[in-house]
């Protein structure tokens, strides 16, 4: 008996918000008559019992939006949360001040986990009704940028293209086909440079003013609390950095100069970057149903509990993963509360990234779906630099099972994945240093800023070559970096996720057996402890201990053997 009905019979209602309003109300109501520890924990029980049920309705309508965006009425049901976001926000604020300035907050702490509590505190410091006007004011620019990308159109060897399906030339085995697909794109982009740097600097403003109306001298102590950052700091990050420049940088540049012989060139180029040999990039050898029954296999081999997940999880429908006219782009995990089991949403496309989805995407639903027993929402998920290492680790941790997939392509596939892992992290830590350096100094123009990332590419990228691109060359690569605009310092979550990702992808190698056992212990921690916690609990080195990088690198040189 699966815990859900299939995704399609899952019934929806749309929240009567009288009903949601009067609620609210008497939850508070009941909360200034309750004395006891027991009173308060059933109404923290009851407020998160709700929340569930809201928010599966609000994910159900999100997941119908994106499976038939044409659909006008999928399109108003969407809008309508955007549009009762701010009433549902102003309730919790209410319900939340009271609970976390209980005279009795040690004893509820001591029953529900200190980690909501900081939680909560964390997202009590990020409010305040003084700054709703800068709020919608950085709502406007975030949807002006995604707008002006999302428009974007070129001409490229006679026919229309948008900007991500340029993206497919991208790693062209032609260089003059992936040189002009380049090109193309710097073009554009070059041609909405100016506007970029406009939203971008009134984006910073406003940020730093939202910062100082809130009491904190810069943006980026709020901005650390936007993602959830409880245990760590500005300066832990820059320690981070400090080992990626001192550790990844050179065993980048060491994959960089061997991808340039694979290809003959002298020197690589920016064009050139992700080719890493002249046989093409590996795929799949089969269509979707193929894959499908192939991932089975694969999760049963796992074990008895991926296995059972696995199918669950097609024989519930919860995986849509198919491409189809009116289908939204892009790929996510979502969970459904009111069942306890996560939802996958993918568009295949044939190539290796298909398999991804699998490893990738599974992880984080595993990670869920191993953390049902929580009884608070809150701990049903991870803050995200750390729900990115149970997703990251599965993608290593299923290297013996790319056979399956790409037959004799899949030493290939495994060599290309874990130079991947490392040519990230100096471009995820270039994205993080700008935003620092852009929060610490708001009043830089844009022309500075321009000028910090040509500076921080030298020192993280220092190969790159652009070749005459005159959008890259000016220093503004990052304005396609979508995160940069619309989630501030959301992107080294990225980078930190993969340092303990990799950690298991080592001692997998060493024991597989010990490796899985904490793997599966990690899901089920879920989001029951803050980042550096959760690593202590499994074993993992924190990535702001000095140290932390030598080891895996020093693994990953021997394996690619680059020593
Ligand atoms: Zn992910």
């Amino acid at each position: 008996m699966h815990p859900s009905p299939p995704f399609q019979e899952i019934p929806y209602g749309r929240p009567n918000m009288d009903v949601v309003k009067t609620t609210a109300e008497t939850l508070l109501e009941r909360w200034d008559q309750t004395t006891s520890c027991a009173e308060q924990i059933a109404l923290i029980l009851e407020w998160d019992k709700n929340r569930g049920e809201f928010e599966t309705n609000r994910t159900m309508a999100m997941v119908h939006f994106r499976q038939h965006t044409t659909d006008p009425a999928c399109k108003a049901e969407q809008e309508h949360y955007d549009n009762v976001m701010p009433v549902i926000l102003e309730q919790n604020v209410a319900f939340l001040e009271r609970v976390t300035s209980s005279p009795i907050r040690a004893e509820l702490e001591k029953e529900l986990g200190s980690q909501v509590f900081a939680l909560w505190d964390c997202f009590l410091g990020t409010f305040n009704p003084d700054i709703a006007e800068h709020k919608r004011r950085e709502a406007k620019l975030r949807n002006e940028y995604a707008e002006l990308l999302a428009g974007l159109e070129c001409e490229f060897q006679g026919k229309t293209y948008t900007l991500s399906e340029l993206q497919a030339f991208y790693g062209d085995p032609d260089r003059a086909t992936r040189l002009a697909a380049q090109q193309t794109k710097d073009r554009v982009m070059s041609a909405i440079s100016e506007p970029l740097d406009r939203i971008y600097h009134d984006l910073v403003q406003v940020r730093h003013e939202m910062a100082q109306a809130l009491g904190y001298e810069t943006f980026t102590p709020l901005g650390y609390r936007n993602m959830d950052r409880t245990d760590y700091n500005a300066e832990d990050v820059a320690e981070y950095r400090k080992q990626v420049r001192e550790t990844v940088v050179p065993l980048a540049q060491k994959i960089y100069k061997r991808r340039s012989q694979a290809i003959n060139i002298e020197e690589i180029s920016f064009h050139d970057e992700s080719v890493r040999d002249l046989k093409g990039v590996p795929c799949p050898k089969g269509d979707h149903d193929w894959m499908i029954e192939r991932a089975t296999e694969m999760f049963d081999t796992l074990g008895d509990d991926f296995g059972y997940f696995f199918r669950m999880m097609t024989d519930c429908e919860l995986l849509d993963l198919k491409s189809r006219p009116g289908k939204s782009g892009g790929g996510f995990c979502a969970d459904i509360p009111r069942y306890g089991v996560p939802f996958i949403f993918a568009n295949f496309n044939g190539t290796q990234d298909d398999v991804n989805v699998f490893t990738h995407e599974c992880g984080h639903a595993f990670q869920n779906w191993s953390a049902r027993h929580h009884t608070l929402l809150a701990y049903h998920w991870p803050t995200i630099e750390a729900a990115e290492i149970h997703s990251m680790s599965l993608e290593f941790l299923t290297y013996p099972h790319m056979e399956q997939f790409f037959g004799d392509d899949a030493a290939r596939f495994r060599e290309g994945h874990l130079e991947g892992a490392i040519l990230f992290m100096p471009y995820g830590c270039a994205v993080d240093e700008f935003q620092h350096r852009v929060y610490e100094n708001p009043t830089m123009t844009p022309t500075e800023r321009a000028e910090v990332w040509k500076e921080l590419e030298a020192i993280y990228l220092p190969h790159r070559k652009y070749d005459g691109m005159e959008h890259n060359e000016s220093g503004r690569l990052w304005q396609s970096q979508r995160h940069i605009y619309g989630m501030p310092f959301y992107y080294i979550d990225y980078c930190l996720a993969q340092t303990c990702a990799l950690q298991m992808w080592n001692t997998a190698n060493q024991d597989r057996d010990d490796t899985m056992e904490r793997y599966r212990k990690l899901c089920s921690l879920g989001g029951s402890l803050p980042f550096t916690k959760l690593l202590d609990e499994v074993g993992l080195v924190s990535p702001f201990d000095e140290n932390c990088l030598k080891d895996v690198c020093a693994a990953v040189q021997e394996t690619l053997g680059l020593s």
